[in-house]
C-alpha cells in the first residue's frame, strides 16, 4: 500500500481529509489532515433549530399618528407632558418629541402609554406604507405619444 502524500509504501494507510480531499496516507502524513472519523458531527446544530414561535409583534406597528392621539387624550385628561412622562418613567422631552414631531415610539413604550391613557396606539401592519402610488401625472405611454403625433 502506498501513501497518497509521500508515496511511501506502508503496511496500513489512514484515511484522512486534507484540505477537503480524502486521501489514504501513511501514519506520518496523517497528521497533516483530519481523521475522517472525527469530522461528521461538526455541523452547527443551531442552524437546524426551527423557529417554531412566531413573534406576534412582527406585524404590529405603532400608528403613525400616535403622537397626535397621545396629545389629544393627554390633554382631554388634563395631564401634563411631565406627569405623563413620570407615569411612564420616561423623560418629559421624550413625550414632547413624540407628541410634536411624531417621533418613533417603540412597542414597549406604546403599550405602556396605551395602558395609562387607555387609547389604542397599535395597528396591524398591512404594509400599506410600502405601496408606492404612481405620481406620474402625464401618464402617457409611448403609444399615446405616437397616436398624438399621428393626429397632427
Ligand atoms: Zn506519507
Amino acid at each position: 500500500m502506498q501513501c497518497d502524500m509521500c508515496g511511501k509504501t506502508v503496511e496500513s494507510l489512514k484515511k484522512v481529509q486534507i484540505e477537503g480531499v480524502l486521501m489514504n496516507v501513511c501514519f506520518d502524513c496523517s497528521r497533516f489532515g483530519s481523521s475522517v472519523k472525527s469530522i461528521p458531527k461538526s455541523f452547527n446544530r443551531s442552524t437546524y433549530v426551527k423557529r417554531a414561535y412566531v413573534n406576534p409583534d412582527d406585524n404590529i406597528v405603532v400608528k403613525s399618528n400616535a403622537g397626535v392621539l397621545i396629545k389629544q387624550k393627554r390633554e382631554s385628561l388634563g395631564i401634563k407632558q411631565e406627569d405623563l412622562a413620570k407615569m411612564l418613567s420616561e423623560k418629559a422631552s421624550t413625550i414632547h418629541k413624540i407628541e410634536s414631531s411624531g417621533a418613533h415610539i417603540d412597542l414597549t413604550l406604546a403599550r405602556k402609554i396605551q395602558r395609562i391613557l387607555k387609547i389604542n396606539l397599535l395597528s396591524e401592519d398591512k404594509k400599506s406604507d410600502d405601496v408606492v402610488t404612481s405620481s406620474n401625472s402625464d401618464g402617457l405611454t409611448l403609444g399615446d405619444i405616437i397616436k398624438q403625433k399621428m393626429r397632427k
